[in-house]
């Protein structure tokens, strides 16, 4: 087992947090809310579970029903939707995912945001190991049923 998460050489190190598994884990998001919540009962100051969805933005049947089953069928205490925007330094505007342009104004200065612990901040504040761990996120992808929106 590999103790260290991230890059050595690019001294992008960080950390798993509380009783959460690694960023990496591929396991879906119901097994992943089911296995950190077996441990929720012990942890009397509160735990949580991110469910990182990157750019996909679920439509509400589909959150709905994540919900409904995680509270049925695991002891998780609470669970956290984590998506990513990008946000235009030029235009101002705000859009889904992580982007390296704006898709309204085509500018190249903006600045991704989503959570980190608890908060969603702008990524261009974190330190290298952060955004090691964001690299090594799995985001879900195809899990959720989309709405096709910016
Ligand atoms: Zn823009």
């Amino acid at each position: 087992m590999r103790y260290v998460k991230g890059s050595i050489p690019y001294g992008e190190i960080y950390y798993t947090n509380s009783t959460c598994l690694p960023v990496s884990s591929r396991d879906n998001p119901v097994d992943r809310v089911r296995i950190e919540g077996l441990f929720h009962p012990i942890i009397e100051a509160g735990a949580i579970t991110h469910v990182w969805l990157g750019e996909s933005k679920p439509s509400k049947e589909s959150l709905a029903n994540f919900v409904v089953k995680v509270f049925r069928e695991t002891q998780n205490d609470q669970i956290a939707f984590s998506p990513e925007f990008t946000n235009c330094l030029q235009c101002g505007r705000t859009v889904r995912g992580l982007r390296d342009s704006c898709p309204h104004c085509g500018a190249v200065e903006v600045d991704g945001i989503t959570r980190i612990t608890g908060y969603f901040t702008k990524i261009s504040g974190w330190n290298k190991g952060k955004l090691g761990e964001l690299k090594e996120r799995n985001k879900n992808r195809g899990f959720f049923c989309d709405r096709q929106e910016i």
